[in-house]
Parts: C-alpha cells; structure tokens; sequence
C-alpha cells in the first residue's frame, strides 16, 4: 500500500517534470498548478497536500540543475578578434525531462503526518495518511546511538517527512528547523573529562572543578550486571530473551542519564566557551576483560555523552572541540613532565615526582584539556600533548 503511493508520487513527478521539459521550463509552482494541478491528483490519485508536493519537488529539482548547468560555460561561436566566446549552460541544454527513479513521497506535518503524544502506548509512532488506504500508524526505528523520538521531541518546528525506499528499506527524513545562537568567538576553555567513578571533572580557566560523580550509575549498572550474570547462567531460551529486553532497558536509562548530564554540563557555560573533550575514536579504556559486556556499554555511554554534548553545545553558541587523548592523564598540569607512574590508577590519585604536585586523577585530565583548549583559543587548531 506504501509502494502504490510512492509509485503515483515517482509516477506524477514524471509527468510534472514531462510538462516543464515541454513548455519552455516554467519554474513558477503558480503557473504548473493553473496547468496540471488537477490532472494531477486524478490521473495519480494524490491529496491536494501530495500533489503540491510533487510540484514543488520537481520545481526544485530542475533548479538545482539549473544551477549546476549555469556553472558550467560552453563555446558558442568566436568574438570579433577570432578568440572562443562561451556562454553558460541554461537547461535548454537538456536533452530530455529530468527523470525521477528513486520511490519517495513527501509528506506535510499536521495534514500527511503527524507524531503521536509522547505516552507509553503511543511513544515513538508516526502517524500519516496515505491516500490509497487512509490513516496508517509507523514505529520510527530504534537506533543504538539516538533515541529519534526524544531527539524529534526536541525540536520546536518539524517540516517536510520524506520517505523513501533504498533497497527494501524504508526511510523517513523529516526536516527541522532550528535556531542556533550566533557564535561568538571562543575566549574560555573548560576541559571535561569522561569516566567512571566520575561520569565528567570539568575544569576550567578560572581554576574551578566540579566532579559530576558516577555513585548511583555505579550502583545502577552493578543491579544490571548482577541481573545478566543471573540470566546468562540459566540459558534457557526465556533467559535469553529476557536478555534482551534487559540490555534495552539498560540502553535507554543510560541513554537519560547521558541526557541530563550533557544538559547540565552545557548549562553551566554561557556562550563563547570552549569545551574540551577527548576524542575517543578507536580507544578502548576497559581494564583488563576487553569486549565484555560493561566495557562496551560504558565506551558506548562516553562516546553518546560526547554526541549529546556536542549537540546540545551547537544549539547554544558553545564550541566543542576534539582532542587526541594521548598523555592527558599521564602530564603533570604543574611542571608539564609527562610520567605514566604518576597515576595511580587504583587510589584515583595523582602523584608528580618531579614537582611533588597532588590532586584527583581525573582532576589532572580535565586541567589538562583545559589547557589543550587555551591552546586553541591562541590559535593552535589541532592541539594536543606530545612527551
Ligand atoms: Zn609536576
């Protein structure tokens, strides 16, 4: 029933593209619809909504290659001294309509869909209209890293849905819009440490630290990791899929807890900051086990925060740099010698033997990210610390 809405869609399109290929390239949807409008909703069976739809997509589409035509300069004859004069390409130069394949039909917000209330039995659902077979409801696909419906939620102001078919699977792209705070050239860096005794030490210029400490998600995780180890051990197929369900639940908590977490850490800062994080692609920090279950969950749960961060940042003029995460936690923010035994990873402390400086572990990575992003500010744009 889809694939006979998107097959009239593709099928309209055509036509509309068929109509400005032959009339001189009207690219005024005033004119296509004093035209064809009606022909088009009979002929294609589509809703007033879909047939602007198609005029307006197609309308776009041939402005886009007029736009890439017009760049492009072609000979057209010689000047009076004898050199080449070229013009540029208009799309008199195509040679036939531009031909629309791929399945897609667009949607309207609030007339061809609409996202249902934000309650457990509707949570997640759109809902659009199709026009062969009326109101059907779609669960947006779950996605390991972003939790769509809360991220859609988020914005103030959803445009256009999309859906298109690539391969058997369906994807729906809606549009959004949203406003971002002018940004304003950075002039203060705060390093933010991801871990797990704490989930972030933030340090910044001013000498100010604070521990969002990772107790209760300790004490969370443990109750889950004990639930597993008791699941895994009995095998059976109900075990199994309980499992499953668990890991679930497990993701989406996480998933909040990363939520109010970037919130609050991007909260504190006004525009103009510089957050410093470490750029954790392709490093492992699991001690010893690599791979289990809880390294990967808490790799997963860093790289989400720093996702969140970075998004939440963007929205409210705050900038987020990247760092290579080498020596961070081995230099001393002191003296700067750079001594793997300086930490000690077991007491969570930090020790330098040169200088005799102490403090907090973590403490010591987020001051030296801090300093990574006053090195940034001063025009250094990929700093990072080299023993
Ligand atoms: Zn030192």
């Amino acid at each position: 029933m889809m694939s006979a809405t998107m097959d009239n869609y593709t099928k309209a399109c055509n036509y509309v593209s068929r109509y400005i290929f032959d009339n001189g390239f009207p690219l005024s949807s005033k004119t296509i619809n004093q035209a064809i409008y009606n022909t088009i909703r009979q002929r294609f069976n589509l809703g007033s909504q879909m047939a602007q739809s198609v005029i307006r997509d197609v309308i776009a589409r041939y402005k886009t290659v007029k736009t890439q035509l017009g760049k492009r300069r072609v000979a057209c004859g010689l000047t009076k001294t004898g050199k080449l004069r070229y013009t540029r390409k208009t799309l008199e130069y195509l040679e036939k309509p531009i031909k629309f394949s791929r399945p897609q039909v667009c949607f309207q917000r609030e007339r061809d869909y609409r996202l249902l209330a934000d309650m457990p039995k509707t949570r997640g659902l759109i809902s659009m209209t199709l026009s062969s077979v009326g109101a059907i409801r779609v669960r947006i696909g779950a996605s390991k890293r972003i939790d769509y419906p809360s991220l859609l939620r988020t914005y103030k102001s959803l445009g256009a849905m999309r859906l298109e078919c690539d391969r058997g699977k369906w994807y729906a792209l809606i549009a959004v819009e949203e406003v971002i705070e002018d940004q304003i050239d950075p002039y203060l860096a705060v390093g933010v440490d991801r871990g797990l005794i704490n989930l972030a030490t933030t340090y910044d210029e001013n000498g100010v630290t604070s521990f969002f400490k990772g107790n209760e998600v300790a004490r969370v995780r443990k109750h889950y990791q004990h639930l597993r180890a008791r699941l895994q051990a009995k095998g059976t197929r109900g075990a199994k899929r309980r499992l499953k369900r668990l890991s679930g639940r497990e993701n989406r908590w996480m998933t909040d807890v990363n939520h109010c977490l970037s919130k609050t850490l991007v909260s504190d800062y006004a525009p103009g900051t510089v957050l410093v994080l470490e750029d954790l692609t392709g490093v492992s920090r699991g001690r010893g086990g690599m791979g289990s279950h809880s390294d990967q969950l808490s790799s997963w749960a860093f790289y989400q925060l720093g996702e969140f961060v970075k998004y939440k940042a963007m929205r409210a003029g705050i900038t987020v740099i990247e760092v290579n995460p080498d020596y961070t936690s081995q230099r001393c923010p002191m003296c700067m010698t750079v001594r793997k035994e300086s930490r000690d990873q077991k007491r969570h402390t930090y020790r330098c033997s040169s200088c005799g400086y102490q403090t907090n572990d973590d403490r010591v990575a987020a001051m030296n990210l801090c300093e990574l992003g006053v090195e940034y500010i001063t025009g250094d744009p990929k700093p990072r610390i080299t023993k």
